[in-house]
This record gives C-alpha cells, structure tokens and sequence, in this order.
C-alpha cells in the first residue's frame, strides 16, 4: 500500500483506522451477513449508529437536550437555502458576515428568500481577514446573523466567534466543524457538508436549537422543514446510510484521541510546521491570509510567477504530496490540513517547501 499525503480541500483525507474497519466491516457489518451498503435505514443496526452519532456530535460539542444533530442530504449549500427558507420571514431581515465565496454564496440564496443585510464584508481586501467585532454592523432587528467559520478558499477563519446576545447565531463550519473547542451553545443552528472534516461527501451535518426549530413557515415542504427530520431522526427519506457510518467511525476517532482539545493542538502544531516555511522563505511564498486571520485548516499562497507555482504543484505531487493546487477563483498554492491530516504530512511540506524555495529562490 503506497498512500499519498493528501492535501486536497474536500472531499479530503479520512483517518486511516475509519477506512480500514470499513474496509473490514464491508462485506459483512457486526455479523449481520451483509453490508451496510445493502442494508435497510430501518434496521435495527442502522438506527443504532444513527442515534449513537447523534450522541457523538453532541458530546464533542457539549450541547444538551435542547440541540438536535441531523443528518441531512444536499451539502451545505442545500443550507444556504434551507437557512433563510425556515427562519427568514416575510418583511423580515437577516445579517451575513461575509467574508469569503462561500459567504457569497449563501446570502445570494438568502437574497431569494428575504431581505439580507451585510453586516461586515473584507471583500475590498480580497477577503484577506476576518473583521473586527466593531467592524460589524446589525441591522435593526435581524431574524438571524450568518457567518462562515472558517473561509476554505481564502485561507481565515475566526479566531473568536462574535457575540451578539438574543439574536439567533447561525454559521456555516463545513471546513472547521470539529477541529477544535468552542461554545456550540452560542449558536442556534451550526452546519457542515461532512466531506472535509468529518467524513465523505452525501452527508451534512446541522445542529440546531430545537426552541429555533418551529418557526418556519407553514407553506414550507416538509422535506426542507429541519422539525420534519428532527420529528424523524433524520430519518424522514432514506439517509446516506453508509456516509454516515463513516461520520459516526470519525467521530469516534476524534474522541478516541482526546476530543476537540487535543485536536486543536495537533491542528495547531501542523499548521505551525506549513507557516513555519511560509515565514522563513523571505518572501518567495506569499501568504494570502492576513496574520490575525490565519486558518489552521487551509493554508493560501503564491509564489513569485504561476510558472513556478506549476512547477511547485508538480514536483509536489511528485514526492507524493496531492491536492495543493488553490481554488480556481484565486489560484497560487492552498494546502488544505483537516483533522485527519497527519503531522508527518505537514513535516513533509514544509521540507519540500524549503528546499523548493532554496532551489528555485
Ligand atoms: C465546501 C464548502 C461549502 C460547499 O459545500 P457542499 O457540501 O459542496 O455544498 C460550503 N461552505 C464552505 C465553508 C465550504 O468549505
């Protein structure tokens, strides 16, 4: 077996042990006779990993009986729309704090649903940093303020999460979602597509206060209401059953190795060792993401010319090192270092970014 160090930004690197039971469990699950892959979502042995999930992800996050976790289909963009298409009423309005594409993106879909005020925005710094807490800006009476936790194509994230008392906080954490400590509590609804930090693509996770849960409005499918899949287990339609056994075998493995506290200081200590050769270069790569916003997930650069980025990204891959090729809108180098990227992988880099720079410097 000759595994690669997986840079890639999502769908993204699995922790070795998960792919292996999997691997070990898939012709026949716990003695079943058969795979999880052909089982039913009504099986006893299904609703028992999806309640033992549920269980997981409100332990890891230290939230109580008034939160559900779900499990749900469409990415977190089907979120965007979701967001807003349950808690964003008629004549009412909501906040978005934008700060990166994703950002973008989900208060354009809010945009079709209501009225949307943007309540802080660094997109005139090409989204270089997180705006200050008095940089922000409430309308009157929001239904909801929205921001994204950690910005995958720019390279930030939120050092601290802002505060902003009664009013409903929601955020989009699809590449942060798990990888370190935080108040969950502050949040009325947080959500993540499962396929960077927690699992493989076909599954998103929501968490949502169950008190903010009844308040959408009575024309809305059941299918896009989050009561209808609470009220169910996430059990509505058919889930992604064998998506979410994954997740549930992830998250046993975060808490296995310490919970959210022990991975943030892996996270820490991995991304420290790619910053590490950016700050030594003397220039040759350029950081996008401003020193105060830097993200532990995913690390943005350039080099001095797109040709050297090319060959970067080519005598990367390689040495066995993939996925390091920035997002299409802002091109240049992005190493992308979720949970279950080793510090080995992030020692490796950061050695084939010094000697890049020394040879080609
Ligand atoms: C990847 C990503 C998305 C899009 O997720 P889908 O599951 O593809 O819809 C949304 N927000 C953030 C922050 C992301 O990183």
């Amino acid at each position: 077996m000759n595994r690669v160090y997986n840079f890639n930004p999502g769908p993204a690197t699995l922790p070795l042990p998960v792919l292996e039971q999997a691997q070990q469990e898939l012709l026949d699950y716990q003695g079943t006779g058969m795979s999880l892959l052909e089982t039913s979502h009504r099986s006893k042995a299904y609703e028992a990993l999806n309640r033992e999930a549920e269980v997981r992800v409100k332990r890891l996050l230290g939230v109580g009986d008034d939160y559900r976790a779900l499990f749900l289909q469409g990415g977190a963009s089907l979120q965007f729309a979701m967001v807003p298409m349950n808690f964003l009423s008629a004549g009412a309005t909501a906040d978005y704090l934008i700060t990166g594409s994703w950002a973008e993106k989900a208060s354009e879909e809010a945009q079709r649903i209501g009225q949307v005020h943007l309540a802080a925005t660094t997109k005139d710094e090409q989204y270089r940093r997180i705006p200050a807490p008095d940089e922000i800006r409430l309308s009157d009476a929001p239904s909801y303020v929205h921001l994204t936790s950690n910005n995958t194509i720019y390279g930030t994230q939120w050092p601290v999460f802002p505060r902003f008392g009664e009013v409903p906080l929601v955020a989009d954490m699809s590449s942060d979602i798990l990888s370190r400590p935080f108040d969950a509590n502050q949040f009325a609804l947080l959500y993540a597509g499962a396929q960077k930090n927690i699992g493989p693509a076909g599954v998103t996770l929501v968490v949502i206060r169950q008190s903010w849960m009844d308040q959408a409005p009575k024309t809305l499918p059941a299918i896009l209401r989050y009561a209808t899949h609470a009220k169910n287990d996430s059990l509505y339609h058919t889930p992604p059953v064998f998506a979410v056994y994954l997740v549930n075998l992830v998250l046993k493995d975060i808490e296995e190795r310490g919970g959210l506290a022990a991975a943030a200081e892996r996270n820490q200590q991995k991304a420290q060792a790619v910053y590490g050769a950016i700050d030594r270069s003397g220039g040759f790569y350029l950081p996008h993401a401003a020193a105060d916003s830097r993200s532990l997930m995913n690390i943005t650069f350039r080099l001095p010319s797109e040709d050297l980025e090319k060959r970067f990204i080519g005598e990367a891959t390689s040495a066995g090192m993939v996925g390091l090729k920035g997002h299409r809108s802002v091109g240049g180098v992005r190493a992308s270092l979720y949970n279950a990227m080793s510090q080995e992988g992030c020692n490796a880099l950061a050695a084939f970014m010094d000697d890049f720079a020394r040879r080609a410097g």
